[in-house]
């Protein structure tokens, strides 16, 4: 089949690649040419400086030129199309309704150039973007206004998480496809030929808004299991004391009848989804009259998450963070990847800087970069006070303090690394709960504050 995938971010870039695993003949297209260069070029240091995850750059390096081809000339690859997937970013707006702009600027480029086409079989515009539900229809309601021939749409939802993205989209849980006709359901079964009938994964055909749905329903049901766990688990164990937090998750999660994923305590979830989906659906069901009580608190518990750490190191150990030098180790929002969007490290510096830190000695395994671009001086003159490092014990020294806020697994070894780097009175502020060993620490006249435990004097 021939697709084209618009928009070669972390979804468009991964189903791209691994489309073309399969032998389908795919066209990634995109605005930006230096991405686009960066890809073409298949060296793993240039592409991963844009989407960085784990096999992506050899797949890239693998089928280049032969199956897997890059453009950002549209008009030049869209004769003999088959599906084109829409992989747009859809961000929030203030209000938390999505900003469709991307979006529909797309679609009416594509549209302009399907109306003219001169090969006119049957094509459908698939909607892997995650946008409000409707939206497949009203994608419909543009292929009739520029009068497209031949053309239907389908939403397919993308569940990749990032940091696992090539395996979950060779190997996924399920794959939904909400369409109107039996005609664009084959064109799209011919694309999944690997996941119809798997004996796995399971594929599911729905309406279009039922599809739309479902991807909501999933992302905000998961940052529910973890505002369950981070608003009720972590407040007990910050609350009573005696409390083992591993235990007490081991044996809630017992039963079968509940999940395990989900089941941490944190400094809150970040990256491009949760949070914004989360708002998304309260704007969708809040201006449709609904209330949206429990959602509200799901997000509001998440966001209060990112920094109360902060917080409870004034109240609980009587820190002061005016003219502070402050490590803070982790910027992606989660291990395995360098996507820094709504990371909870965003919120911690923003924090820190208002309490008047005088130094954020910042370091990431694989983020730096990215962090140079969300902290740019030039758009907030404050950002000048951070300094980044090539490894965890360079960011620690001469530092008062630590913030933990990835859990990259290379911190689970840090209780020596501070004390090698950092002598006490020294503060650790652990949003991830990466140290196992902090008896070892408090027993050397180290401070410990962990997200789901009381605090821990020096002893
Ligand atoms: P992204 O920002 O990483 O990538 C979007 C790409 O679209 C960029 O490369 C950008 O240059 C390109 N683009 C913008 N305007 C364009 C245009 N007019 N024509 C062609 N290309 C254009 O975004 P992403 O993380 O890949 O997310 C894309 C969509 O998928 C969003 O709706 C998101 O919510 C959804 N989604 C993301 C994830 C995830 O983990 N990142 C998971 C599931 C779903």
């Amino acid at each position: 089949m021939k697709i084209i995938v618009a928009g070669t971010g972390f979804v468009g870039l991964t189903h791209a690649a691994v489309c073309s695993e399969y032998g389908h003949e795919v066209y990634a297209y995109d605005i930006d040419e230096r991405k686009l260069n960066a890809y073409r070029s298949a060296e793993a240091d240039q592409i991963n400086h844009y989407v960085n995850e784990p096999g992506l750059a050899d797949i890239i390096a693998e089928n280049k030129d032969r199956y897997l081809f890059f453009s950002s000339d549209l008009e030049t690859i869209i004769e003999g199309t088959d599906a084109i997937f829409l992989c747009l970013p859809t961000p929030p707006n203030v209000d938390g309704s999505s900003d469709l702009s991307y979006y529909f600027k797309a679609v009416d480029h594509i549209c302009t150039l399907l109306a003219k086409r001169a090969d006119t079989r049957r094509i459908v515009l698939v909607n892997k973007s995650t946008v409000p539900i409707g939206t497949a229809r009203q994608l419909e309601r543009k292929l009739r206004e520029y009068e497209v021939p031949n053309a239907g749409v389908a939403s397919n939802p993308e569940f990749l998480p990032e940091g696992d993205a090539v395996e979950k989209s060779r190997r996924p849980d399920r794959v939904v496809v909400g369409a109107d006709t039996e005609e664009d359901f084959r064109i799209i079964r011919r694309i999944y030929s690997q996941f119809v009938n798997h004996v796995r994964i399971r594929y599911i055909e729905t309406t279009p808004e039922t599809a739309e749905s479902i991807k909501y329903v999933a992302n905000t049901l998961l940052l529910t299991y973890i505002s369950f766990w981070n608003g009720v688990g972590a407040r007990l164990g910050e609350t009573f004391s005696n409390i083992r937090m591993e235990d007490l998750k081991r044996g809630v999660t017992a039963d079968n009848r509940i999940s395990t994923w989900g089941s941490y305590v944190s400094n809150g979830a970040g990256g491009s989804c949760f949070g914004k989906d989360i708002q998304s659906l309260i704007y969708q069901l809040k201006t449709s009259g609904q209330p949206t009580d429990m959602l509200q608190s799901v997000y509001n518990i998440n966001e209060y998450q990112k920094t109360y750490l902060i917080d409870r190191a004034s109240r609980e150990a009587g820190a002061r963070f005016n003219q502070k030098k402050v490590a803070l180790l982790g910027l992606a929002f989660k291990q395995r990847t360098n996507d820094m969007r709504d990371a909870s490290s965003l919120k911690v510096v923003e924090t820190l800087l208002a309490r008047g830190v005088s130094e954020i000695r910042a370091y990431d395994p694989v983020a730096i970069d990215e962090a140079r671009r969300f902290f740019n001086p030039e758009n907030n003159h404050l950002f000048e006070k951070i300094s980044y490092h090539k490894t965890a014990k360079d960011a620690l020294a001469g530092t008062d303090m630590l913030f933990i806020s990835t859990d990259w697994e290379e911190f689970r070894g840090l209780s020596r690394t501070i004390e090698q780097a950092v002598k006490p009175p020294y503060l650790v502020l652990d949003g991830r709960r990466m140290i196992p060993d902090y008896n070892e620490l408090t027993e050397r006249g180290y401070g410990y504050i962990a997200v789901g435990s009381p605090y821990m004097p020096p002893k």
